[in-house]
């Protein structure tokens, strides 16, 4: 009797929960049409471009076209998502691998799965929602308060960076046709990058690839060489990863020396694979982001490895919260954050992240005065009138 009426008279309230968890559940099990109506919903938003060219030739500025540009940036917060991607789950890799048990797929690990087509959305999504993707050097730059590179980009923009971590499986992959010819797969990561860079013009080939020596880099011995130096003349940047992915900051606590020897070990396998062209390779990736303040402060100072010095400008973490921004005043560069990637953390800590940093909005110099005005709005309401 009692369980019967305390049923009833929260009857509403219960019911209110059993929806919640509903729309809750379909989220997840919907997942492909949600991604489908929030393009939807996007590209309708994203429409405004249009009318923002038109409206720059009847008067609108761009703020580009003025000097005083720090002055713009001054006034802005927000963060810059660093996006952090292992495997990328491709139809080669689900069925070489994944069917066949080479890599074994748990509920412990398929956090670190991401599909060929989740990987495009992701793609998708960020652009038309005028995400733009920058190099980690520009990073670096617009944290030095250097602002010159981003004049190819869209005023109001929001940045973020893609970084691969372990040369894993499906980042950069290989197939064979008919006639024994090689190719770029289409599904793996540097595939869908090139394909969607020729659709997009704002999308540039400048993610981030941490590599180590753990096993052998993109899992294909015979083509390493050809894929480091491939990476490069696309645009892409390479990252110290180590040579055998142990924890630094534990290998600092025994030895120093070993941290030396372990980042000296790797780069001398890329001067084996990139000749000269190593010189390129000046930031580190920390193996499961383990850092300390003494290995930062170690790597600051440059390592010698078999007699040669190597210095880093940089060093990124795994994961952890959304980068900072041009004002902050507490940049360590020697740890760098960014935000581990999958469907959920996508959504959730770089679609809907509340405060990103965008690029300056259009900026109007009164003609009376020469007074620079800055507007601090969003994307959707920029435009400014010249009076
Ligand atoms: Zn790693």
């Amino acid at each position: 009797m009692k369980k019967n009426s305390f049923i009833k008279r929260n009857l509403s309230f219960l019911l209110l929960i059993l929806l919640f968890a509903l729309v809750f559940i379909s989220q997840y099990i919907m997942f492909e049409d949600y991604f489908d109506e929030k393009i939807s919903k996007i590209t309708k938003k994203y429409d405004k471009t249009e009318k923002l060219e038109f409206e720059e030739k009847k008067g609108f500025l761009n703020q580009f076209k003025f000097n005083q540009i720090e002055e713009v940036y001054e006034s802005l917060t927000g963060k810059i998502p660093i996006l952090e991607y292992h495997i990328i789950e491709t139809p080669n890799v689900y069925s070489n691998y994944i069917l066949t048990k080479k890599i074994k797929k748990t509920k412990d690990n398929e956090r670190f799965f991401v599909s060929s087509d989740d990987f495009r959305k992701h793609l998708e999504i960020l652009y038309k929602k005028g995400y733009r993707n920058i190099s980690l050097d520009e990073y670096l730059s617009i944290m030095k308060g250097q602002t010159k590179d981003f004049r190819r980009l869209t005023p109001g923009s929001k940045l973020y960076v893609l970084t691969f971590d372990d040369a894993t499986f499906g980042q950069f992959d290989f197939l064979t046709n008919d006639k024994g010819e090689i190719f770029i797969d289409p599904d793996c990561a540097v595939g869908i990058m090139i394909e969607f860079a020729k659709q997009h013009p704002e999308f540039k080939l400048n993610a981030a690839f941490s590599i180590d020596f753990e096993n052998v880099p993109f899992h294909q011995r015979e083509y390493v060489t050809k894929k480091l130096n491939l990476l490069l003349d696309y645009g892409f940047e390479i990252l110290n990863h180590t040579y055998s992915h142990k924890s630094l900051a534990r290998l600092y606590k025994k030895n120093p020396e070993r941290v030396s020897e372990e980042i000296g070990k790797a780069m001398e396998m890329f001067e084996s694979h990139l000749g000269y062209r190593v010189s390129h390779i000046n930031k580190i990736c920390y193996p499961n982001g383990d850092n300390s303040e003494e290995l930062k402060e170690y790597l600051f100072n440059g390592i010698v490895y078999n007699g040669k010095e190597y210095k880093f400008v940089a060093a990124i973490d795994a994961e952890g919260p959304l980068a900072l921004n041009p004002n902050e005043t507490n940049f360590d560069p020697y740890a760098i954050r960014r935000i581990e990637i999958n469907n959920h953390t996508f959504l959730t800590y770089v679609i809907n992240a509340k405060g990103l940093y965008t690029l300056p909005p259009l900026v109007l110099r009164t003609p009376e005065t020469e007074k620079l005005v800055k507007i601090h709005t969003n994307f959707s309401i920029d435009l400014i009138k010249i009076r």
